[in-house]
């Protein structure tokens, strides 16, 4: 069903929030990897039919939106304790394959594993306790011991936030909100003709309102903008690829 000479849809009369548990599911919501009846849940998948190996595409984008509590691995898995916005706690687990860890969004590094002896690995500097998981395409688990989590088999599907779930949300919020506002710096009472190279959306009266701005809070928000203003480009309602950038 996916016609690659279609013309780019235009998101017009699509609301994108994140908000909308239809494309920002919880966990109770997701569509399940490993259901015992073998059912697809269609508004998630296509209809296989009677198609042999039972594999359908994606009907639409979606992400799971968590916090992360805790984390912890072992030599087969990394695992994440995590909370999703109705307040639920579960497992987001990572395998190793192989050799080599695959680790959460970041491809190009999990080779060798040996970065340079002590201090933190590389997976546990970019999730860290306190941030925001973002797991595109997630689909509830039920692992051997009945418990329903997460697993990732695909890990460039997932991206960290150095902010919280809550604040991730607030800062869809605010963009969603059209700017009513004169350019204004986003840390004093000046003009601010100078937006952040990065984001676009803070902006500055100059460079010492920034600098301060990024030390204080920018830095944990501007990642966080940047995501979310490339995902507010896009239709969520058609699938066309999978989307890992
Ligand atoms: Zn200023
Ligand atoms: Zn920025």
């Amino acid at each position: 069903m996916t016609d690659a000479t279609e013309p780019q849809p235009q998101p017009q009369d699509f609301r994108f929030s994140l908000r909308d548990l239809t494309h920002f599911p919880t966990l109770s919501l997701l569509p399940k990897d490993n259901d015992p009846s073998g059912s697809v849940d269609l508004s998630y998948y296509e209809d296989p039919g009677d198609e042999p190996d039972g594999i359908s595409d994606p009907v639409k984008h979606w992400c799971l939106l968590v916090q992360i509590v805790y984390h912890t691995a072992t030599d087969k898995e990394l695992i994440y304790n995590v909370r999703d916005r109705e307040g639920k706690n579960f497992f987001v687990v990572f395998y190793r394959e192989g050799e080599s860890l695959q680790l959460p969004g970041k491809k190009e590094k999990e080779s060798g594993g040996g970065k340079g002896g002590g201090g933190e690995r590389p997976w546990q500097k970019y999730c860290k306790p306190g941030n925001c998981m973002a797991v595109m395409y997630a689909c509830s688990h039920v692992f051997e011991d009945g418990a329903l989590g997460v697993q990732v088999t695909e890990s460039e599907n997932v991206k960290s936030f150095p902010c919280s779930l809550d604040t991730f949300l607030l800062l869809g919020d605010e963009l969603e909100e059209p700017p009513t506002k004169p350019k204004q710096c986003s840390a004093c009472d000046k003009p601010g003709p100078h937006k952040c190279a990065r984001c676009s959306v803070r902006q500055y009266c100059g460079k010492d309102c920034q600098t301060n701005d990024w030390k204080e809070r920018h830095k944990n928000e501007c990642a966080a903008f940047q995501q979310i203003n490339a995902w507010r480009e896009r239709d969520w309602r058609e699938f066309d690829e999978y989307w890992i950038d």
